[in-house]
């Protein structure tokens, strides 16, 4: 059973008050996050306040399925009155001064925010571990790392701090630590969900996206925060995906993609065979589709992702906000010079020089224009292999996890990581990673299903049919215990 559905109907039937939920799972947080470190910060003051809010439209009838209904969001995504940092020391002082159009749907529900998860630095990495706030862990292992950019929320939603949070996916950022962690994460079609107010990475690019214990948590939480939206002129919303979870599947064709197979590691391989057998129990077929572009698709991302980032960045100036040095400068050049030098840690200052370099009279047609046309190419190879399948399957990343501590040694081979989970992002396709049912190291290596634009529902009602078959991890245990054995489907 879903995560939310049950604990909603416990609130409904007064097992448990929305207060009771939200000491609950603060006192989970307050438990485990000096050990994990997924929140930058524990808004505790402000739960309470929106747990007693909850209570109340309990009282008055007025509730809905996210009333009083726990969760975290990356420290990227605005709510006003809170620290919004992007783990980065340029705004380790900033508060945000509006709410995220995601969190005023949640909010509006009666949904109690418990904090703000910790990330890589400006959402720039694949590890968690560029955070000006120290590493994040991977609570299943310690010894690893739990992915990035949205470390924090995967970690936190995998060790049982909260029932579910929200990322940010610019070339992977929910998908890849939610694999690591053994969780169900979304990138959404892009337009599906506004961005109005989440701090921009590479705006063409960047998507919120739900991650969860299990799909159609994904689907509900989705279905609750996408929205056509004025203030976010790509926005489209998305119809509901949840009612579509429990149609059949039977005659649904998916295509493994050739490319996407290179380079995987063992773990991940046989994850992809389990996947494919699992599909035929289902009454999927499985064949192999090719999109050669895909070698440059991780180039392409880095150039246009950076190109994005450098122009997005340049606002952090330390003049209307953002760190300021204490060292007296010369002259106003210099002032911010000093600002940025000071503000933005090692992978960002690289990712906006590359982007400025990539941009530059000269450098502009060699790199910015050739990687857009890769883009195009990509785009329209992904359709049509969409032509031939409902849905693709790929490896989240060639490797099931990255040892804690030792990615930031070798960026560029961190990079070439990313080349399964960059081309939705490229392309604006919905893309979705569920665990399979190998285990590594003691977690689930995860799998990506993509399909065609809008078409997010499909994803996560395959994911959904997968789990019946048994790949969905057990919950964590601060859950299992509000489950009381209703983990079925
Ligand atoms: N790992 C990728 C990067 O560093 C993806 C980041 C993201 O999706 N925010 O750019």
């Amino acid at each position: 059973m879903s995560v939310i559905r049950r604990l909603h109907s416990l609130m409904q039937n007064r097992k448990i008050s929305p207060q009771e939920l939200t000491e609950y799972f603060l006192k989970m947080v307050q438990e485990e996050n000096p050990r994990l470190n997924s929140c930058i910060t524990i808004a505790d003051k402000t739960a309470r306040k929106q747990a007693e809010e909850a209570a109340q439209r309990f009282e008055q009838g007025s509730y809905t399925l996210f009333t009083g209904l726990p969760v975290l969001l990356k420290d990227n995504l605005c709510v006003q009155g809170l620290p919004a940092t992007c783990a980065s020391r340029m705004l380790a002082d900033f508060v945000a001064v509006y709410d995220a159009a995601v969190w005023e749907q949640l909010y509006s529900d009666g949904a109690v925010l418990l904090g703000k998860t910790n990330m890589d630095e400006f959402a720039m990495g694949s590890s968690s571990e560029t955070s000006f706030f120290g590493p994040v862990r991977n609570p299943r292992n310690e010894t690893l790392s739990p992915g990035g950019s949205s470390g924090g929320s995967a970690a936190a939603v995998a060790g049982g701090l909260a029932v579910c949070a929200l990322g940010s996916d610019t070339g992977g950022s929910v998908r890849q630590p939610a694999a690591f962690c053994g969780i169900t994460g979304l990138k959404p079609t892009y337009g599906a969900v506004s961005r109005w107010g989440l701090i921009a990475y590479a705006s063409s690019l960047d998507q919120i996206g739900p991650m969860a214990l299990c799909a159609e948590d994904a689907a509900l939480l989705l279905d609750r925060i996408s929205a056509k939206d004025s203030r976010d002129d790509t926005s489209r919303g998305l119809g509901q995906t949840a009612p579509l979870l429990r149609e059949p599947v039977t005659g649904k064709r998916v295509a493994i993609v050739r490319e996407m197979m290179e380079g995987a590691s063992l773990p991940v391989q046989k994850a992809i065979e389990d996947t494919v057998q699992r599909l035929h129990t289902l009454g999927i077929s499985v064949t192999e589709v090719s999109v050669p572009v895909l070698r440059y698709a991780a180039s392409a991302y880095y150039i246009i992702a950076c190109a994005e980032a450098s122009s997005n960045l340049s606002r952090y100036d330390g003049l209307r906000y953002g760190h300021r040095s204490e060292s007296p400068a010369a002259s106003f050049h210099e002032f911010v010079c000093r600002n940025r030098q000071e503000g933005f840690g090692e992978e960002v200052r690289r990712r906006i020089l590359m982007g400025t370099y990539v941009l530059s009279a000269g450098h502009h047609e060699q790199y910015y224009q050739k990687a857009r046309k890769v883009q195009s190419l990509l785009r329209r190879e992904l359709l049509a292999a969409l032509e031939q399948a409902d849905i693709l399957l790929s490896p989240v990343c060639p490797a099931p996890d990255f040892p804690a501590g030792k990615t930031l040694a070798d960026p560029v081979a961190v990079y070439q990581t990313d080349l399964c989970t960059v081309a939705a992002n490229l392309s604006g396709l919905p893309a979705l990673s569920t665990p399979s049912a190998i285990w590594e190291n003691g977690h689930p290596v995860g799998i990506q299903l993509m399909a065609r634009p809008f078409a997010d529902g499909n994803l996560l009602q395959t994911a959904y049919w997968l789990e019946t078959t048994g790949t969905r991890p057990p919950y964590p245990e601060s859950v299992r215990v509000l489950m009381d054995g209703k983990e079925e489907f």
